[in-house]
């Protein structure tokens, strides 16, 4: 069965794009005053309306992990303007900058991996209390045994594995290592823009902190973009919601009208509807009924001929072919929808032994547990009389119609009748 969210590089193309933005303006030497000055509000402002934009939308993990990041901004910034104006740094410029390569990526990965999950505001004081117990425990030790602090932090645990390429302290190694794998884990389990972002986030985290006194601005721009692309995830979440059907992770039927307003002069539409579906639901349960919901919808994804489809509502998918005849079509619906009614579906019996080859043995022995569908496809042309859309589609409805009456699992086009269908019925 296909996944519910699958993987997509499209998760990631925002974050990496900033990510590369950020890398390009971090190295760039003689910057003008007009980018300096930016550069100088930028994390503020990203954290103002990044911030104000996840709280609108209650995304308080992302919200905190903006706040997270603007604290290590903050705390480094003022040493690195110190640094800039006196030629040194300042006499806690090291513990402080240890503190912030330990606890950054430590509370990222714990925010990014920490689910929203109990009531908001719950939510809200419980991530509060870890930023405040954090950061206190923090401030307490900096401030009352700096020197031992300082010593612990830069401690060399590890010899042998000290060497020319770490610019970090070595503890900071294993926790960015950990939450790579946390953040990572977590993408592979739920793949989400979020998740991606947090992941991408991450890694200009890791690039900046060796580079925050070396490189002017790298800790303003890094830290905004990472702000952003958690901002821009969400952003990413929100279209997904509004254009995308969850069951099948097709685009749904706002996505479908914004189509429809871009066509041009020549397409065609085909409405599908899958046979008999609330019988199936009946037999197998709307559990079963959703699974093969998202098999129809991966096959009929994956039409050829420049088509494209759409949830159209409950178990009927638009396919679009944009620029499209209908003899160029019709051997495309007709191959998916032999391919929908020749697939066999294992389901799962819940009597099933734990041991995989037993099930699968009893699976075939009584072959109870194998089922199909079928879909029945109509399919319009746009005609010159057709002034919108909306009319092919009530044409392609028609031809649909004419499919079920014609015994189904075929496909009508426009204006044929019964008789004229192009079917291959299963026996
Ligand atoms: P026909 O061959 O004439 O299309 O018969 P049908 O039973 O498929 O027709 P009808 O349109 O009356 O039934 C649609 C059924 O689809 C009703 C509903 O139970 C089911 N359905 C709609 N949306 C979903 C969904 O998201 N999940 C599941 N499991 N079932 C759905
Ligand atoms: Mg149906
Ligand atoms: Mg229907």
């Amino acid at each position: 069965m296909p996944r519910l969210s699958a993987y997509r590089y499209s998760h990631f193309v925002p974050s990496v794009l900033l990510l590369v933005a950020g890398l390009a303006a971090a190295y760039v030497r003689d910057l003008n005053v007009f980018f300096t000055s930016l550069f100088n509000v930028l994390p503020t402002l990203v954290l103002l309306l990044g911030g104000a934009y996840c709280a609108v939308y209650r995304r308080q993990r992302e919200l905190f992990l903006m706040v997270t990041v603007y604290i290590a901004y903050f705390l480094l910034d003022t040493q690195t303007d110190h640094y800039r104006d006196n030629g040194k740094v300042r006499e806690d410029a090291a513990v402080i900058f240890h503190l912030c390569c330990l606890l950054l990526p430590l509370l990222y990965g714990l925010y990014g991996a920490w689910q929203e999950r109990t009531h908001l505001l719950q939510d809200m004081v419980a991530r509060f209390a870890v930023l405040l117990a954090v950061g206190s425990v923090a401030l307490g030790l900096e401030q009352s045994f700096p020197q031992a602090l300082l010593n612990w932090l830069a401690d060399i645990r590890w010899p042998a594995l000290h060497g020319q390429w770490m610019s970090l302290i070595q503890l900071a190694y294993p926790v960015f290592a950990l939450m790579f794998v946390l953040l990572g884990v977590q993408y592979v389990r739920s793949p989400r823009p979020l998740h991606a972002a947090q992941l991408v986030g991450l890694a200009g985290l890791f690039w900046m902190l060796p580079k925050t006194f070396i490189l002017p601005f790298t800790l303003n721009i890094m830290c905004s973009q990472v702000m952003l692309m958690i901002a821009a995830a969400v952003a990413h979440e929100g279209y997904q919601m509004a254009f995308r059907d969850e069951l099948t992770g097709l685009p749904g039927r706002r996505a479908l009208n914004e189509r429809l307003q871009r066509l041009g002069r020549n397409y065609v539409i085909a409405m599908s509807d899958v046979d008999h579906f609330k019988r199936f639901n009946d037999t197998h349960g709307h559990d079963v009924g959703d699974q093969v919901l998202r098999l129809v919808a991966s096959k009929l994804g994956k039409i050829g001929g420049g088509g494209r489809a759409y949830r159209y509502g409950g178990e009927e998918f638009a396919l679009v072919f944009a620029g499209k005849t209908l003899e160029e079509c019709l051997p495309h619906l007709e191959v998916v929808r032999g391919v929908i009614a020749a697939y066999v579906i294992h389901l799962r019996d819940p009597d099933r032994p734990v041991d995989d080859q037993q099930g699968r043995q009893r699976r075939g022995a009584s072959g109870a547990s194998q089922v199909s569908v079928t879909i029945s496809i109509g399919v319009a042309e746009r005609q010159l009389e057709q002034r919108s859309p909306e009319e092919v589609i009530k044409a392609a409805d028609q031809a649909l119609y004419a499919a079920k009456g014609a015994g189904r699992n075929c496909v009508i086009a426009q204006g044929q009748n019964r008789r004229g269908a192009i079917r291959t019925k299963a026996a």
